[in-house]
């Protein structure tokens, strides 16, 4: 019988986890019986699939920079499959950590659907104040990713959690597998803040529940709705983020800043959450995707008041990309760029433009383009 997804796109190109093509289109889809509103209030079963298909056949052109592919992501697309062990299209179900499935697209169309409702704004939050250990701040090399967690004893707060090539689901899913991050998380209470709705950045959450069932309220930014999310294993838990600025008070002299960006032009990378680690007068940057040039021109003064300051960390906005070169912050006294980047083959990240740039401005960089396990960069 016939598999029919219905999906939206997340990236044209994609590496794969399982197929052995050198790109695939990832997508994430949820059956037919999901496909309402009232289900995706309630909670949906979430599929993630890479599929063997080429977005031509919709009218669409295949550069993932192009304008329409904007359009491209705000449609459903109907994929009839079948199963075929030998088939390059893979699904699995989000946050259960299951093998996928083998498929042969038979069928690919754009259809409408239901609009993607809210999710429940974040306005009563309640914050771990008041733990009584200091906190840190530690990246994690996850390949063409971004994934970091300020920490104490008992808690956490998670930014993004992406990981890619190298770092592929297979092998993460290996009992063998270390992950730093995860052995972190399982030991503490955390909170989880998206910075925008690539998934580069929420890929590593899905790929099975060790990470989910850690968390207690997944934040992701107001006008992002990201279909995984809707997945009744988090759904009761994800709020939107819509305050433009929140300050949480940590331990002595520390706290957590978090920043909802407000953009003259919004795109996908300079739209979302920034997070500020301060811990007395030293501060570590969590910009997600959002290049220096943005955070200047950003219309949130709490977020262009950033540009001005100097930094004792940073993880490096966009993975490095060559925007990323531009207006770099002041170093502090031995202070660190975090690039988080693979071994993507087109993406190049980071680029020596930005390392370079990051150096004059007296940063120790750190890089590992292809990290056998994820492991803990401490940072402050
Ligand atoms: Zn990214």
């Amino acid at each position: 019988m016939d598999f029919v997804l219905y999906c939206k796109l997340e990236l044209g190109t994609a590496v794969p986890d399982y197929g052995t093509g050198s790109t695939c289109v990832l997508l994430t889809g949820v059956r037919q019986e999901d496909f309402a509103e009232s289900a995706f209030d309630k909670g949906v079963q979430a599929y993630i699939i890479e599929a063997d298909i080429d977005l031509s056949t919709l009218g669409f052109c295949n550069d993932e920079e192009c304008a329409c592919r904007t359009k491209l992501r705000e449609v459903w697309i109907k994929l009839t499959l079948a199963s075929d062990n030998n088939g390059q299209t893979w699904v699995y179900r989000a946050f259960a950590g299951g093998p996928p499935e083998k498929f042969n697209v038979l069928n690919i169309e754009i259809v409408s659907g239901p609009q993607l409702p809210d999710f429940p704004d974040s306005e009563d939050v309640e914050f771990e104040g008041g733990a009584s250990t200091p906190y840190s701040l530690s990246g994690f090399e996850v390949g063409q990713g971004m994934a970091s967690l300020v920490y104490n004893s008992s808690f956490g707060y998670l930014a993004d959690a992406g990981a890619g090539t190298p770092i592929k689901r297979p092998a993460y899913l290996l009992t063998s597998f270390v992950s730093d991050l995860l052995a972190l998380l399982n030991t503490r209470t955390n909170k989880f803040f998206l910075s925008h709705a690539d998934s580069d950045h929420w890929r590593m959450l899905v790929w099975d529940g060790r990470i989910e069932t850690r968390v207690s309220e997944f934040f992701v930014p107001s006008g992002m709705k990201p279909l995984v999310f809707f997945d009744v294993t988090v759904k009761s838990r994800t709020r939107r983020w819509s305050a433009p600025h929140v300050s949480v008070p940590l331990y002595s002299g520390q706290k957590l800043q978090i920043m909802r960006t407000a953009p003259a032009h919004p795109t996908s990378n300079n739209d979302g959450l920034i997070l500020l680690f301060e811990d007395g007068a030293e501060l570590g940057l969590l910009p997600g995707d959002c290049v220096y040039d943005e955070i200047v021109a950003d219309a949130n003064a709490h977020v262009n008041s950033l540009a001005g300051k100097s930094y004792t960390a940073i993880v490096v906005p966009h993975h490095g990309d060559a925007a990323s070169a531009h207006g770099v912050p002041p170093s502090s006294a031995a202070s660190k760029a975090f690039f988080s980047a693979g071994n993507h083959t087109t993406y190049l990240h980071p680029t020596l433009a930005s390392t370079n740039a990051h150096s004059l401005a007296g940063y120790t960089n750190l890089v590992n383009k292809t990290p056998a396990y994820i492991r803990e960069v401490p940072l402050m």
